[in-house]
């Protein structure tokens, strides 16, 4: 562990009433559930369209997965991949694999099939739960498929949406047949209804989820989110924020990832506040919910505000039930939150941490207005949550004053262990138990926080986090393709997205279009080239490597 800073002046700009250190990081998630049932098994814990479903009855549904899993072979420290849109099954299954003993797998229901076996195969999941047509278009396949995914059941439930909102009372009855391969998740629940499992309990160290990131070297990595550290993180929201149970909580950010994990699942599984999803990303569909249940709280990319404020039919009076707004996961320029207040009448706090700190690392404290650097125009990211260490490394691992760029580097109860069956990039990215964030920033006299740069390829695509390498090697599987690179280019809306520079082989013909549409098939919506261009060298050093660098230059 890094020893604390020499000083810590942030301290000095903590809200009144939030406390410097948080004690009760060695609990495990599943101790914060229990203790929230038992006070208020009636309180809705999910709402979903026109349907709830009560702590009580999450816990019931949850234990009598647990049940089913265990019957079939899931051992202790097992694993249970989640490949789900944001839907009530996503809990039910997170829970079930805690209490039978084991870990979930979060997976991004956009993934296709080679993003899907690699994660697979890398987490060695033994059960999926995923939906119908996911199994079906993607799943099936790659289930059955030879090499090293290990998966021997699958369990499928149904994307419910408009069409099936009266159905929302939620995984009560079997609706159709699971698809061939798979059992159906509402009859599983029905046949073990009133069990639970009988596995041992987790310890706070253990894993509680494997959350994939690619850090800063590209290669998708599970990182190793344990009880503690999503129990801590959740408490920081609470405490910072100021929550509690009558704060009901608006789910827009994905749930495999980790701000909605903690920020949405831990955060409420912690104060007993109502979880409003919202099962898509569609500003209309989001806004409803928003009407119906009237949420005090929400964390999600800016740009899924922006969009919301946007809504030809989004009015003044739909934002009048938050107590805040948190953005984080990309930056924001100063001018966008400006913006949005106008719209919305609240001013949007930067909120900032990676996959490796369980959410967040810093954040802006409630009712302060982050000030901007006057040099770079980068708006502060906040400053260190609670029990946390952030230090400014220079080129040799050394500690840098106040007001010196370099490379962030963080410790505290929310840094991740390290990653799945990865001793190497642990030791690369977290010697010591401090996270190398592989952002570039500085820290103002004050104890102000602001990122300034990257030393990783990565591009952020409104959140979502392409690896350049990835998207690569997928565009040299394409017969005419003789190299690519691939780059980040500014955009108006996304922050930045993805370009790819191609050059061909001799003598064939290929639109860049044809390209596109290759990629598309081929990966994730948000990783694909939106844009391909045709090029016939590619920049290259005197020895042949190809300058990423100067291609993401020409295009700023
Ligand atoms: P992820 O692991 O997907 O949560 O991505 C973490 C990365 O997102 C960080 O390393 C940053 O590069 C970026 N990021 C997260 N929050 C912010 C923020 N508030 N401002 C700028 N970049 C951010």
């Amino acid at each position: 562990q890094a020893g604390p800073s020499s000083s810590r002046p942030w301290l000095d700009l903590y809200a009144a009433g939030v406390p410097h250190e948080l004690e009760q990081e060695h609990v495990t998630m599943l101790d914060l559930v229990d203790a929230t049932v038992a006070a208020t098994p009636d309180a809705p814990a999910i709402r979903y369209f026109d349907g709830t479903l009560s702590f009580g009855e999450l816990d019931a549904r949850a234990g009598a997965l647990a049940s089913a899993l265990v019957e079939d072979g899931f051992a202790p420290g097992d694993r249970l991949a989640l490949y789900l849109q944001n839907n009530p099954a996503f809990l039910i299954g997170l829970l079930a694999a805690w209490k039978a003993g084991g870990s979930a797998v979060a997976i991004n229901p956009m993934n296709k099939q080679r993003e899907l076996t690699y994660l697979l195969s890398d987490s060695g999941a033994g059960v999926l739960l995923c939906l119908d047509e996911l199994y079906e278009d993607v799943a099936r396949e790659v289930v059955a498929g030879a090499g090293e995914v290990v998966v021997r059941s699958v369990i499928t439930c149904s994307a419910l949406d408009e069409q099936t909102r009266d159905d929302a009372r939620v995984l009560t009855a079997p609706r159709r047949p699971a698809p061939e391969g798979a059992v159906d998740l509402a009859r599983l629940l029905e046949d073990h209804a009133g069990r639970t499992a009988e596995a041992p309990r987790p310890d706070a160290g253990d894993v509680a989820v494997l959350t994939y990131t690619s850090g800063t070297t590209g290669v998708p990595k599970g990182a190793m989110n344990t009880h503690a550290n999503l129990a801590f993180n959740a408490q920081t929201y609470r405490d910072w924020m100021g929550l509690g149970a009558d704060d009901a909580v608006l789910g827009v950010a994905p749930l495999f990832h980790i701000t909605g994990l903690v920020a949405h699942v831990a955060l409420t599984l912690l104060t007993g506040a109502p979880l409003v999803l919202a099962h898509r990303f569609e500003p209309g569909v989001v806004l409803d919910a928003v009407r119906e249940h009237r949420p005090r709280f929400t964390i999600g990319s800016i740009t899924v505000f922006i969009a919301l404020s946007q809504h030809p039919d989004a009015t003044r009076e739909d934002w009048a039930s938050f107590r805040c707004l948190y953005s984080g996961g990309a930056p924001i320029a100063p001018a966008v939150t400006d913006q949005l207040e106008e719209r919305t009448g609240l001013y949007v706090h930067n909120i900032y941490g990676l996959t490796e700190t369980s959410s967040p690392s810093h954040a802006v404290p409630l009712g302060v207005r982050a000030p901007v650097d006057p040099d770079s125009g980068a708006l502060s990211v906040g400053v260190p949550v609670p029990s946390t260490v952030v230090r400014i490394l220079g080129e040799d691992g050394e500690e840098l004053p106040p007001g010196e760029v370099g490379e962030i580097a963080t410790s505290g109860p929310q840094v991740v262990p390290g990653y799945w069956n990865k001793p190497e990039a642990t030791a690369e990215s977290l010697p010591g138990g401090e996270l190398r964030t592989g952002d570039v920033g500085f820290m103002d006299e004050r104890g102000w926080f602001y990122i300034v740069d990257r030393k990783k390829d990565m591009i952020n695509a409104a959140g979502y986090k392409v690896w350049p390498r990835e998207v690569e090697d997928v565009l040299y599987g394409h017969p005419a393709v003789r190299e690519a690179a691939v780059v980040g280019v500014p955009d108006a809306y996304r922050g930045e997205s993805v370009k790819a520079f191609v050059s061909l082989k001799p003598g064939v013909e290929v639109t860049a279009e044809e390209v596109v549409a290759f990629c598309k098939e081929r990966m994730a919506a948000y990783k694909y080239p939106r844009t391909v261009e045709l090029v016939a060298e590619l920049p290259k050093t005197t020895t042949g490597k190809i300058l990423r660098r100067e291609l993401r230059d020409r295009e700023g």
